[in-house]
Formats: C-alpha cells, structure tokens, sequence
C-alpha cells in the first residue's frame, strides 16, 4: 500500500496512561496525550493511535498460577485496551479533536468496528482513530498491533511512544555516558539486548517495511518537533 508522509500510527503502553500510580488511568497524563496530538493534528497529520493494556492486565500474568487461561488473559488484556481507547476518545473530543474508536473484538455499543477503509476515511476527515483490542487474537501484543494496523492504513511510520529520546548503546537510567543510536536496521533491533519491541512486531515491520521511530512523547512539544524534521529532534529510528 502507498505510504501517506503525513500519516502517523502512534503506539503507547497502558502503563504510560497509569503514570506513578502504576495502575489505571491518569486522568492528567490523557490531556496531557490529548494536547499533543491536538498540536500534531492541527499542522495537518493524520493520526492513528494504538494503546496498550498493561496498566490493567496482561495475558501472561493473569496466566502465572494457572487458574485463568492464557487465552483468557489474552482476552482480558484486549478488553483492557478497549478501557483506555475509550478513556482517550473522551480526552481528544473534550480536546476539540474528532475521534473514533475502532474495535478488533465486536462490541458495537461502544466502539466501530474495524473496518480499514472506514478508518481511513475518518483519518482523511482530520478524525484520530484509535485502534482497540489489539489484533483481536490472543499470543500477540499491542506492539504487534500497532505495526499491524500502520502497515494496513499506509502510515509512513510507526511511533513507538516511551519515557527516553530513544535507543541508547546502554541503559540510560544507569549510565550518564550512554549514547543515542539514531538509526538501526530492523536486524539490529531484533537482537537480545535491543528490546524495542516484541521479535513478533518488529518481523511485521520490517516485512513491510514499516519504519520505526522510538521517542520521547512525555516532552511538551517533542512529538511535533520530530515530525517536523527539526534539527535538534532527538529520536532512534529502526528501518
Ligand atoms: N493482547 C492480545 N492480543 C493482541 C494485543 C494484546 O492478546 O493482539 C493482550 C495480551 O495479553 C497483552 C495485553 O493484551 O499482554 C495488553 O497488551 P500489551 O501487553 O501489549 O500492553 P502494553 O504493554 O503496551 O501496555
């Protein structure tokens, strides 16, 4: 598919929704998400957003004792990111921003089905489209999803939103003299050390050619700037 240069597909955790609290959602931290999308909305990008689920639950944990099934807590994981699709959807509007959430998983009260060209239409409208219950299949992510869903709608890249500028030769929490890789080859982000995302997510991207681009969305104004091209944008792109 054709690749639209002003189409984004923004991926974060849903711990990144829980901020300190580590569970849930922070209220402050979805405007705070909210505003920057608006700022990179308003210079005429078309937004598409995957959220993960991990501030409520995930497969592989809700499985540890063996008493739910890691299918279920599969299922569990994509209801949880349909929690935080809605709780977004209700930031960008009270933000000004058209926005749809468009579900993997059926639940037609509450949320669109997926329907790829229905998403792209609403995106070509200027409306943001969260994309919920990851790829509505159990054993994947919402990484996975995320390459999955830009590689469907012709995002020219894939945000992978963190808390750092991007990926560091070593851990940068712990090492003052870490140093910023700007660019890397999918090759290189599916070795052990580099964990990006899962091997599954990037495989999609780099089967389809889908760059990366690792940043720092929990700087004001930060988002814009890197896809502006701005000189001093500080970011890791895998491609
Ligand atoms: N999940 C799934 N299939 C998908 C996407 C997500 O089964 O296509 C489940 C899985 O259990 C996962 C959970 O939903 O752990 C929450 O997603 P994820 O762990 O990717 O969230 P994040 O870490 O980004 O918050």
């Amino acid at each position: 598919m054709k690749r639209n240069p002003k189409r984004i597909l923004i991926k974060f955790s849903g711990e990144a929704l829980a901020g300190d609290d580590g569970f849930g959602i922070n209220t402050k931290i979805l405007k705070y998400l909210a505003d920057e999308i608006k700022s990179v909305i308003k210079e005429g990008f078309e937004v598409a957003i995957v959220i993960g689920g991990g501030n409520f639950i995930r497969g592989v944990s809700a499985a540890k004792d063996g008493i739910i099934k890691r299918t279920s807590g599969d299922y569990m994981g994509m209801l949880a990111t349909v929690i935080n699709a809605v709780a977004m959807q209700e930031a960008l509007e009270n933000d000004g921003v058209g926005v749809r959430v468009q579900s993997a998983i059926k639940m037609e009260e509450i949320a669109e089905n997926f329907i790829v060209r229905r998403a792209i239409r609403h995106l070509e409208k200027g409306r943001v489209v969260i994309f919920a219950a990851g790829t509505g299949n159990p054993f994947f992510t919402t990484d996975t999803a995320g390459v999955l869903r830009g590689s469907e709608i012709g995002a020219h890249a894939i945000i992978k939103a963190t808390k750092v500028d991007g990926i560091y030769d070593k851990d940068p929490e712990k090492y003052d003299d870490a140093v910023l890789i700007k660019e890397l080859s999918y090759d290189d982000a599916l070795k052990e050390n580099i964990k990006v995302m899962d091997d599954t997510a990037i495989a999609l991207a780099r089967e389809n050619k889908l760059p990366i681009i690792v940043c720092n969305m929990f700087k004001k104004g930060n988002l814009l700037k890197i896809l502006k091209n701005e000189p001093d944008a500080k970011y890791s792109i895998v491609k």
